[in-house]
């Protein structure tokens, strides 16, 4: 048998088994219809998870979260209620499986402060590792991690590059973007970075009742620019000698309109990057041919 006939023969019975494989078994659902199915890792059965995995192509989302004042008049999981409710809404509207409370990233600067949950450095690797790591054992080959916390803005893409030090059968990508550079009503703050215009009013949308307005001024979330040093140099203790107050910003200018807009913007930026993920047929290709390499790198390489 010519080989492309065979290749041919053989991929017919894999999608053949493949589709017993995946063909859901909804008894009580009329053919054609595309039964409901939880975005929420944590609310679906075994075999629905297998649905669920089959639906979204193997795409997951980890939103993380982090716990850590926020001024004087958010909840300490501003940043995790907000990216929950973001990658949520995001999933309903383009099917991804949605991992639960996650949590457990960089803070250690915020260690003065009430409520704060600050794991050490090899605990926020290792977890994160095991975490991807058992979630493509279960599927999940697209990660995509959706940052909720600027404290992770380095943590982030050095897990998803020290991915390359072994193989791996799976792809983790990160999306580390929660407000739009412009657009929408007017701000009114120049100083916006924590629990400030843009963050009390997107908690103003995503949980209302946890928003202490009447606190908001009570701390002040002015850049006490404390540090003289040239920028492009960086310490770890910058943010305490700008924000000591874990507060930056001015929440009492938030807007429920400026809220919605820029959550809308974040759900929106979220649908698009899952769209792109499932799409993308290169990166785990790549990563394969780059394992392969670095294994041979003296017979593959000029
Ligand atoms: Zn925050």
């Amino acid at each position: 048998m010519p080989a492309e006939t065979h290749r041919h023969r053989v991929s017919m019975i894999l999608s053949v088994a493949l589709c017993l494989i995946f063909t859901p078994r909804f008894a009580s659902t009329q053919a054609g219809a595309t039964p409901k199915l939880s975005v929420h890792w944590e609310e679906l059965t075994a075999a629905d998870f297998r649905e669920g995995i089959h639906r979204s192509q193997g795409t997951c989302l980890l939103p993380f979260g982090i716990l850590e004042k926020h001024g004087p008049h958010l909840p300490l999981g501003t940043d995790l209620l907000d990216v929950r409710y973001t990658a949520l809404h995001a999933a309903e509207q383009e099917y991804a499986v949605v991992f639960p409370e996650y949590y457990f990233g960089q803070i250690a600067e915020a260690k003065h402060e009430p409520g704060t949950m600050a794991y050490s450095r090899s605990l926020q690797l290792a977890l994160l590792q095991e975490t991807t790591d058992e979630m493509a054992r279960n599927g999940c080959k697209k990660i995509l991690i959706v940052n909720g916390h600027g404290g992770n803005e380095h943590l982030l893409p050095y897990f998803a590059q020290s991915q390359l030090d072994k193989p791996h059968d799976y792809v983790v990508y990160v999306f580390d973007e929660r407000s739009p550079d412009h657009g929408g009503p007017p701000k009114k703050t120049k100083i916006d970075m924590h629990a400030g215009e843009s963050e009390t009013s997107k908690m103003m949308v995503s949980r209302p009742d946890l928003v202490h307005m009447d606190r908001a001024s009570s701390e002040s979330g002015a850049d006490q620019a404390r540090q003289k040093l040239p920028q492009g140099v960086y310490t770890g203790i910058w943010w305490y000698t700008r924000f000591p107050n874990h507060y930056s910003g001015d929440g009492s200018a938030a807007t429920k309109e400026l809220g919605e807009y820029q959550m809308n913007w974040w759900i929106d930026s979220v649908v698009k990057a899952i769209k792109a993920v499932k799409a993308d047929d290169v990166s785990l290709k790549m990563q394969n041919e780059f394992y392969e390499k670095s294994t041979h790198q003296l017979e593959t390489q000029p």
